[in-house]
């Protein structure tokens, strides 16, 4: 069954099983090669606010939303506080063992 579809950044309808339209797959493809290679080197390290990554990479908060919904970006680089507040807990926890 066909149905129209809204798309995910322009807003306009169009028929493809695709999440944006036509016109938009080549700015998505664009920001999704700019979110790799942003996430490359940067590393996990350092991992950003979303607001943070937005403003790194130009990408609209939106479209951001999107992408880091997809799996391949998950907990690569925006990690909620919470988990980056475990994990230097953990490594503190590392370092007071050590010093023990
Ligand atoms: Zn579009």
């Amino acid at each position: 069954m066909i149905e129209a579809r809204k798309c995910a950044r322009c807003g306009s309808l169009y028929i493809s099983n695709t999440e944006v339209c036509s016109s938009c797959q080549r700015k998505d493809g664009a920001d999704l090669y700019k979110l790799k290679g942003f996430i490359e080197n940067q590393g996990v390290d350092e991992p950003l606010t979303q607001g943070e990554l937005a403003m790194a990479t130009g990408i609209l908060n939106k479209n951001l939303t999107r992408f880091l919904g997809y799996e391949e970006f998950q907990g690569v680089c925006v990690q909620p506080k919470a988990v980056v507040a475990s994990a230097e807990g953990m490594e503190n926890l590392n370092g007071g063992t050590e010093i023990v």
